[in-house]
């Protein structure tokens, strides 16, 4: 007999004719064992055990993940319209449509993303995790010419999520190749949201003491790299050899700092934000040339120094991590 009147059943996932009832938290899916077999080794495992519970003559297993999770997670196997809508590539891993169909990933939102990839590493289903992956790593790139452009390739619908969730989900899905990105992106914040945590999607997210210890650290060497390293041009008006206005162009460079300084406090050297129309106005254009050289080579050598300074290994073995 089974107690079953606090579960619900999810009606998108609940076949009459299907052949295994999983249940996570209340939450009950009547599914097809073979295909879910068929897409997981892990799960292929623990269903070939034998199952002392039963429901509606199908084998009861219980998992123990959160139901929203494996609501994605089970939608994107088993429901066709809802991988085309949601994440289309993931159509070529389960019918043999023309890949050419779906090839360019569409919208997705952060919490499918999120309980998509943490289930399909945890129970192996590649091309799920890939797809996931995809989505993830065009809104945290490991290159800098793809974090200039994340705004206009990005597929994760709506606010872009706290870097303290998505820092959980590099951890809980092992992708590591994200960290550098997710760990600049949270040293925009305040010193407050990193040191108390931030809430995201109705949950409180607290950072742990390492995290806090090094993006706080971080955040510091990073407002300095700003006005150090990639502000230089700024300060440097013997540099340019070629210039033959050198009053008006240090004039030029004197007004830039003034109208291009952020607060003391603003922390986001790699904003690419500086007024280069005015200054080309100001300047000589041997100085903008080399100005603009000075700031795309230190833009550069910052993005290849993040893993260094969030503490982490190489862009290299950063980069390899990310399958
Ligand atoms: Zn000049």
């Amino acid at each position: 007999m089974q107690d079953d009147t606090e579960s619900q059943r999810i009606e998108d996932l609940w076949f009459d004719d299907g052949t295994l009832v999983l249940q996570a938290e209340s939450s009950q899916f009547r599914i097809y064992k073979s295909i879910l077999s068929i897409k997981s080794s892990v799960l292929r495992s623990i269903l070939s055990q034998p199952q002392k519970e039963t429901l509606e003559e199908c084998p009861l297993v219980h998992l123990d993940d959160p139901a929203q999770d494996l609501t994605y997670f089970l939608k994107a196997i088993f429901d066709t319209e809802y991988v085309c809508n949601r994440l289309p590539l993931l159509t070529s891993s389960l019918i043999p449509f023309d890949r050419s169909f779906y090839e360019k990933a569409t919208e997705t939102e952060f919490p499918i993303l999120a309980g998509v990839l943490r289930l399909s590493t945890k129970y192996n289903v590649k091309n799920l995790r890939q797809i996931s992956l995809t989505h993830l790593t065009n809104i945290y790139p490991t290159t800098l010419e793809a974090w200039e452009q994340r705004d206009a390739t990005r597929t994760i619908s709506g606010d872009e999520p706290s870097p303290l969730a998505v820092l959980q989900l590099a951890k809980d899905a092992n992708v590591q190749g994200i960290l550098p990105a997710v760990m600049y992106r949270l040293t925009t914040h305040s010193v407050e949201d990193i040191f108390d945590g931030m809430t995201w999607n109705g949950t409180h997210i607290d950072t742990n003491e390492t995290d806090r210890r090094t993006c706080l650290l971080a955040r510091q060497t990073l407002i300095t790299a700003k006005r150090r390293a990639i502000a230089a041009f700024l300060r440097s008006s013997s540099d340019v050899l070629s210039c033959t206005t050198r009053d008006p162009c240090n004039s030029g460079r004197l007004r830039a700092v003034f109208t291009n300084t952020d607060s003391a406090e603003e922390c986001d050297p790699l904003w690419d934000h500086f007024d280069w129309e005015t200054y080309a106005s100001d300047v000589c254009s041997a100085c903008l040339s080399a100005s603009k050289t000075s700031y795309k080579n230190a833009r550069t050598a910052l993005w290849a120094d993040l893993p260094g300074i969030f503490n982490l290994p190489t862009w290299v073995k950063l980069k390899a991590s990310i399958r």
